[in-house]
């Protein structure tokens, strides 16, 4: 199919060209390093994300000769791998090969020693589409793995792995790679096929790729086989139906001058052609989240979607609890989305309510009152929003569901981080850690999360979202734990014992699927970056 062969061309070839992923790549390279290498691996996370690519990666590198943290491409299995008979590296798709017969095949093979390289690797693509029979045959494999022998099994979907398999594998979430990588990516790409193209119509299909880098590439080449001339804006609309900014801006602001009969009439000449309805609420979504970025900062680069212009032009007509109030309407019709066949018809009485949010939010009923509401309330409100949007709240349904996964070793595992942490009172650049946790408790851990407990204002400490960034990143780097932190307090540490009392002991040990931090680049700072980590962007701003 010609859609594939942008993708297959530009396949990654080296850890180093891997988009997005920097810290799987980079504890994978370790891995290798210090021989400390698995017997089964789980890749899991969105498709196109780069699962396969990376596992056939490390598949290279694990059997290379030399490997200096990349394969060296040289040697015999290097070359054996680059031309694609390698006789240890086995891939297997489960969507295609579902059957027990072929788990059955392979595992056949298994007690065999590798016949070239120092390793046999069982790459088993969408690996929840096996099935139980084969689950099971699979299993009593990864019970007692033969030394020479590893299993790399890629889903997309980890809630429907069996969870005895997933308890055997290490695990590395796979997050959906960033717009602006994507768009870097694409674009070397086109300058690699000499395509010439507008940034504009690049930014518009990267953010269409949702987060994976093969989406991109065959969104791309729809495009190019549509006109390989040159990659344009106004192309890219046309091909995959979207409204162009101005208009959207447009839509916007009539919805907002309660012309809801004109919005909806034009929704749905828009969507009579083809628009595709849930890319418009992404992008009123954008429009309304950049406006409020700017009245926050007031800075243009920081905007996506619409100008400087545009975004003044709304500030001025609209009241920004008005926008906030916009904001969570569309991320709850977004949110939707997957659950409504007739997404039109949500999408249109979220329009409808986000009008009528205008008319009874807004402030011109009396002259005199109009001051006092425009000057302090958006102040106010937007104030709280802020606190509210970077704090991490975990639901306590979730919570619970960390904690029937949880387990005493990994929280055995987990208590090195207490350990140590009077060593980081004395460490300048730690220092924060320690304080952040000091006073607090490790309450649970299952394999991708721990709960801590302290008071309400340790926790939300903690749950704040930029902390809690960092202290992901800091636990990581210290002691290799790939964990996400959530804080409660001593009140919902009781509920949750009592939820867990409950709750039937079969619904314990059940993998939760839990939503990692995912860092665009994960490298040594560079002086300019320290010193800007000190002291903020006071620096930028002398320049
Ligand atoms: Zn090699």
């Amino acid at each position: 199919m010609a859609y594939q062969v942008l993708y297959r061309t530009y396949r990654p070839a080296k850890f180093a060209e891997v988009v997005g992923q920097d810290y799987i790549v980079k504890t994978l390279v370790n891995a290798i390093r210090n021989n400390k290498i698995a017997h089964a691996y789980l890749f899991a996370g969105p498709r196109g994300t780069g699962k396969t690519s990376v596992a056939k990666l490390f598949a290279k590198a694990i059997n290379c000769e030399s490997f200096d943290g990349e394969a060296c491409d040289q040697c015999e299995n290097c070359k054996a791998y680059l031309d694609g008979n390698h006789p240890d590296i086995i891939e297997l798709d489960a969507a295609s090969n579902n059957g027990v017969d072929d788990v059955r095949e392979i595992i056949e093979q298994v007690p065999y020693a590798p016949l070239l390289g120092k390793y046999k690797v069982y790459i088993i693509d969408e690996v929840h589409m096996l099935t139980a029979q084969a689950f099971n045959a699979l299993l009593k494999t990864l019970e007692e793995p033969p030394a020479h022998v590893i299993f790399i099994l890629a889903t997309t979907d980890p809630q429907k792995v069996i969870p005895t398999v997933l308890s055997r594998c290490q695990r590395y979430n796979f997050s959906k790679i960033s717009t602006y990588e994507i768009k870097k990516r694409t674009m070397e790409i086109l300058k690699r096929e000499n395509v010439p193209f507008e940034e504009k119509a690049v930014e518009e299909l990267s953010r269409l790729a949702e987060g994976g880098m093969r989406d991109a590439l065959s969104l791309l080449e729809q495009c190019l086989s549509y006109n390989p001339e040159e990659l344009k804006l106004e192309d890219v609309e046309h091909i995959f139906g979207l409204t162009s900014t101005p208009e959207e801006v447009d839509l916007f602001n009539k919805i907002h001058q309660n012309e809801v009969s004109e919005v909806v009439t034009k929704l749905r000449n828009m969507y009579v052609q083809g628009m595709d309805t849930k890319r418009l609420a992404v992008d009123l979504l954008e429009i309304v989240k950049d406006a409020l970025i700017y009245s926050d900062q007031g800075k243009e680069n920081l905007l996506n979607r619409i100008n400087a212009i545009e975004a003044q032009e709304i500030l001025r007509n609209i009241p920004i609890d008005t926008l906030l109030q916009d904001a969570e309407n569309l991320e709850e019709v977004i949110s939707r989305e997957k659950q409504n066949q007739n997404f039109l018809v949500y999408l249109e009485l979220c329009l409808i309510r986000m009008a009528n949010t205008r008319r009874s939010a807004s402030p011109k009923k009396t002259v005199e009152k109009k001051e006092e509401t425009v000057k302090e309330e958006p102040v106010k409100t937007i104030e709280e929003e802020k606190v509210e949007s970077f704090v991490v709240e975990p639901e306590t349904e979730f919570l619970l569901a960390i904690l029937l996964d949880a387990n005493r070793d990994l929280k055995v595992a987990d208590q090195i981080i207490y350990n140590k942490l009077d060593l980081y009172a004395y460490e300048p650049e730690k220092r924060k850690f320690y304080q952040m946790l000091i006073g607090t408790e490790l309450f649970a851990s299952n394999k991708d999360a721990i709960i801590i407990c302290g008071n309400r204002s340790q926790a939300n400490n903690i749950n704040t979202k930029a902390l809690n960034e960092e202290l992901y990143r800091f636990i990581n780097k210290e002691f290799g734990i790939d964990k996400m932190v959530y804080a409660i307090d001593q009140d919902k540490k009781n509920e949750l014992i009592e939820l867990y009392k409950k709750t039937p002991v079969e619904e314990r040990n059940k993998p939760v699927y839990v939503e990692k931090y995912h860092f665009d680049e994960v490298k040594e700072e560079t002086p300019e970056e320290k010193l800007k980590d000190l002291f903020g962007d006071t620096l930028k701003v002398e320049e």
